[in-house]
């Protein structure tokens, strides 16, 4: 059995070795017992049951919530020789026809189907007279309602282990805290399941928070140093993913706009031709990216805050899954914490489930203005515990500068008092410097004596020395009344007792990419022209077989081949990504490629 694991890597996948706790899981499976699997997304989840699959006798079934997903592993799978069928509403009857006359003469190994069609009809019943190896279900987090995308549909998934307890079942998950890893065991109604939590910690993306002022402005800035890199931008709305996608087209930059409003032929043209780097940049609601596997996106911004970190970590995943460095930037303001908090006040859930919400966004404030070790934050939040700072993210690379707070926080109180509690953040600030805007003259904050000492700092700085006041609860944020500012307790012991306050200095962003992590692969000989041609090749190649570019073989590995001119198959196959069946369809060509251009 051993023996052939390895061999399954090799083989069909082009892999000379496992990841993280792959081998273990996989040995796990084919002893029969079920698993949950935490792996950040890119881990390598899909191997854990594709290779149980391919070894043993019978279908391995693989419940997964979107269709784009499951076409795309396919796809994907068919390309590397391997027999796969996706069972789900856009299938057509003729073509579900021959997949079920395919089950029966036990040809396919991995069939995938949606929740909604495995629940539907007979088909549970029709299982029971097929030989099945093993059940994956894939986005396991959506059994609870814990996590963060709850699908009432999974929760019937509970069937399985009730129809076919024999049968060992894989659930899998890059988003989960620990109370809906637990809950996911409990739904599902695993047995003496084994949980394996892989590190969540991505190093090769360099992680950043920065407050959310001129956001256009930074973002063109950062874009004009990689103009050829794949990027997606999160926004909370419709609206401004459109007008961000406007600002970007207006300043010369290949991008395009993407939301749920969206027809569905023009979303996955979109889908398409960013994975084919035919689009740069996509300005994107969160309805984009789940079914989106492109290896060599260099980064993600978040133009907004989301409202959970279970999100914001599936979302800043999807950069860099080639190993190759890439950087996530999150803007967050006072603003976004507002509306977020808003939606949840204002949405139809239960009080219950409001206060999940509420606390989940709490946490994400807090990692947006923490000023210690992001990566450290994030990585306890899904239950793992490491002390020691990543060296990845901008707390860690460049650590905030503390300052004495007092006299800063004094003022802030002091506006506050004086404007009878009856006044939000913004207009504090434009009264602590000055403004001579109309509200400020109409409501006579100008008369106060306050008025005008906080000149010295810019407003973008007093942003940020308040924000701090609040998370430390010298200044209270009240919800319930139009989000004003009040006094706390603490405010007396700074006004009236000189307490200490501690502060961190207002950062200003290094815009080059001095500090980033290095690339994990040797380029420095990369023949530039090869790999134009290379890309050429494979980029027409996947026109015409209708699929992403990526699956004929990725950038990293076509980088690899015009660094390292392999001159035959054995060396071909040593490139990460080219297996035995890429190679008995693609190799002759590409080293005929390699040595025409030589
Ligand atoms: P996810 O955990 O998000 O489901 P996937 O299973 O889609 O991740 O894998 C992400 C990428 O990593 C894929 O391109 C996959 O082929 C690659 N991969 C998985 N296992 C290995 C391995 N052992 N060595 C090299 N690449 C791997
Ligand atoms: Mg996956
Ligand atoms: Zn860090």
């Amino acid at each position: 059995m051993h023996q052939d694991i390895y061999e399954t890597l090799q083989k069909v996948f082009g892999y000379s070795s496992f990841r993280f706790q792959q081998e273990a899981i996989i040995n796990h499976v084919l002893e029969k017992k079920d698993a949950l699997v935490i792996m950040p997304t890119g881990g390598g989840k899909s191997v854990c049951y594709q290779i149980p699959a391919l070894v043993q006798e019978g279908v391995c079934i693989v419940i997964s919530p979107l269709i784009a997903l499951m076409n795309d592993q396919v796809s994907a799978l068919k390309l590397m020789g391997v027999k796969a069928e996706a069972l789900h509403s856009n299938i057509s009857h003729n073509d579900t026809d021959q997949i079920y006359r395919d089950l029966e003469s036990g040809t396919i190994k991995l069939l995938y189907i949606s929740p909604e069609k495995l629940l539907s009809g007979n088909l549970i019943h029709y299982f029971s007279t097929l030989k099945i190896s093993l059940f994956a279900v894939d986005e396991a987090h959506c059994v609870s309602v814990w996590g963060n995308d709850f699908r009432p549909e999974y929760v019937a998934l509970n069937i399985l282990k009730e129809k076919f307890p024999q049968i060992p079942t894989l659930a899998l998950t890059a988003t989960a805290d620990t109370t809906t890893q637990e809950d996911i065991i409990k739904q599902l109604k695993l047995k003496d399941a084994k949980t394996y939590i892989s590190s969540f910690e991505r190093t090769n993306i360099s992680v950043e928070a920065r407050a959310g002022q001129k956001r256009i402005e930074q973002i063109l800035q950062l874009l004009s140093h990689r103009s050829e890199e794949p990027g997606i931008i999160y926004c909370l709305s419709r609206k401004s993913t459109e007008t961000v996608a406007e600002r970007l087209k207006s300043n010369g930059i290949n991008a395009a706009f993407y939301h749920a409003r969206l027809e569905a032929k023009e979303r996955s043209d979109i889908q398409l031709k960013f994975q084919n780097d035919e689009i740069q940049v996509v300005c994107a609601t969160i309805a984009f990216g789940m079914g989106i596997d492109k290896p060599n996106i260099r980064w993600v911004i978040h133009y907004n805050m989301p409202k959970n970190l279970e999100g914001y970590y599936q979302e800043i995943g999807r950069a860099g899954r080639d190993g190759e460095p890439a950087k996530a930037i999150l803007f967050y303001s006072w603003g976004d914490i507002l509306n977020l908090r808003r939606f949840i006040d204002e949405g139809d859930a239960t009080t219950e489930f409001k206060k999940v919400q509420t606390a989940k966004l709490d946490r994400m404030w807090q990692y947006a203005s923490a000023q210690n070790c992001r990566t450290n934050f994030v990585l306890t939040y899904f239950g793992e515990y490491k002390s020691d700072p990543c060296g990845h993210c901008d707390n860690c690379k460049n650590p905030p500068q503390y300052i004495d707070g007092r006299t800063l926080t004094k003022m802030a109180l002091s506006g506050i008092i004086r404007a009878n509690e009856n006044i939000g953040l913004t207009l504090l600030i434009d009264l602590l410097r000055g403004s001579q805007k109309k509200e400020i003259i109409q409501l006579g904050l100008d008369k106060l004596k306050t008025f005008g000492v906080g000149r010295m700092a810019p407003t973008a700085h007093w942003a940020h020395y308040i924000t701090q006041m609040i998370n430390q609860g010298f200044i209270k944020i009240d919800f319930s009344d139009y989000s004003k500012l009040k006094t706390t307790p603490l405010s007396k012991m700074v006004l009236y007792e000189n307490c200490d306050v501690t502060l961190t200095e207002y950062k200003k962003y290094q815009t080059n990419s001095k500090g980033e992590p290095k690339k994990a692969i040797d380029t420095s000989n990369l023949d530039v022209d090869l790999l134009s041609k290379l890309k050429q090749w494979r980029n027409s190649m996947a026109k015409e077989k209708n699929v992403p570019a990526y699956i004929i073989v990725n950038n990293k590995a076509l980088e690899q081949i015009a660094s390292s001119l392999p001159t035959n198959d054995s060396e071909l196959l040593g490139i990460a990504g080219i297996g035995k069946a890429k190679l008995d369809q693609y190799g002759e060509y590409i080293l005929e490629l390699i040595a025409d251009h030589k």
